[in-house]
């Protein structure tokens, strides 16, 4: 069946400028790496991104390794945006990555020439389109020539298969010299990607949070609910559904237990505030103006119901604010 979005779809949502760039996001964004591989079923998938578009979630963000199997998160999207999202693709910001291994051999992996530009060409024709909006240098590699790597990023752009450029898991000193790079390229550099929660501080201690603001630049920060662990979900221990029992590459049952009291503690000043953990932990985010966007991952659409109540209230108080970190730091 066709699928009509709602109307009132741009109603509600907040959408923040990337950095100094012209382009916006949502306040909330869809991250595909888990629920959208092979062994989710297609039809939860459509309700998922149905939900988050009608709601105003415009953006939807991919890698080339996002699956299980790697590949088939862009293969599933691809099959979405041709059936449904025809009509919406200049609605639409769709992000793809390359960085981690993905093929066999010496260039299916890392920062060079040879394999970004290839694997751009591989997730365009998985996803079905000419070009994506962002495509991002997913990590790091300090073995390839940093001038290499921002030159592919370049000719991905100057070639017409992205329109801007982002940078994943750096931190702030090789931020700094790529972004350097790339406006020498006059690349449209635009956004950071960076694990970002109330429980990972990472970007606040290596000068990547920092220096995104200064430089003018986006931060869409990804596992903002700690890959679920700063939700509701595992606070009376581990339900059958949920990532860490059905999925634990990722997200092991250990590393909830070591989280537990942190957890529980932070849920009460949740309570407090009137907000679900999910909520406030997002809040907590978009609270900071450096945030552009919180790329939340979800299973179930009431999911992204729910993480966009967190627009209701993103104001802390100073006490708030402290509680938190001495929970979360402490
Ligand atoms: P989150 O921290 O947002 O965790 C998402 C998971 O939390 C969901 O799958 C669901 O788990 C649970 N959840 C979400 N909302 C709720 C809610 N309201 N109530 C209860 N549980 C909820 O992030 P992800 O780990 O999914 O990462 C998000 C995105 O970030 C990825 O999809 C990807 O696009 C990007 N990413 C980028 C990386 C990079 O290196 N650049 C690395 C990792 C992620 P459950 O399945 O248990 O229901």
């Amino acid at each position: 069946a066709a699928y009509t979005p709602a109307a009132d779809r741009y109603a509600t949502m907040r959408y923040n400028r990337c950095g100094d760039s012209g382009l916006t996001l949502p306040a909330i964004s869809l991250g595909f790496w888990h629920n959208f591989g092979d062994i989710t079923p297609f039809d939860q998938m459509k309700r998922l991104v149905f939900t988050a578009f009608d709601h105003g979630i415009t953006h939807f963000d991919l890698a080339n390794n996002y699956g299980p199997e790697p590949g088939q998160a862009e293969r599933n999207c691809g099959l979405l945006l041709d059936r449904y999202f025809r009509a919406h693709r200049d609605e639409l910001i769709v992000s793809t990555k390359a960085g981690y291994e993905m093929w066999e051999g010496p260039y299916g992996t890392g920062g060079s020439r040879k394999y970004l530009l290839a694997s751009l060409d591989q997730s365009l024709g998985r996803l079905g389109l000419d070009y994506v909006d962002v495509f991002y240098h997913h990590c790091p590699d300090p073995s390839t020539p940093l001038e290499e790597t921002m030159g592919a990023l370049a000719q991905a752009v100057a070639s017409g298969k992205a329109l801007y450029v982002g940078l994943s898991n750096y931190d702030g000193e090789r931020l700094a010299r790529a972004s350097a790079i790339l406006d020498g390229l006059h690349v449209p550099f635009v956004i950071n990607q960076n694990c970002y929660n109330i429980l990972d501080r990472t970007v606040e201690r290596n000068g990547l949070k920092e220096t995104a603001k200064r430089l003018g630049k986006g931060l869409i920060t990804f596992c903002p609910l700690a890959q679920g662990l700063l939700t509701g979900r595992y606070l009376d221990g581990i339900p059958a559904d949920s990532r860490a029992a059905h999925d634990p590459r990722f997200l092991r049952p250990e590393d909830v237990e070591r989280t537990h009291a942190k957890i529980v503690a932070l849920n009460e000043i949740a309570v407090e505030r009137g907000q679900t953990l999910a909520e406030m932990s997002l809040a907590w985010l978009l609270h900071d103006d450096t945030v552009t966007s919180v790329l939340a991952g979800a299973s179930k659409p009431e999911q992204i119901l729910s993480n966009i109540k967190a627009l209701d209230n993103t104001d802390f108080s100073d006490d708030e604010l402290a509680a938190i970190d001495r929970i979360a730091l402490g």
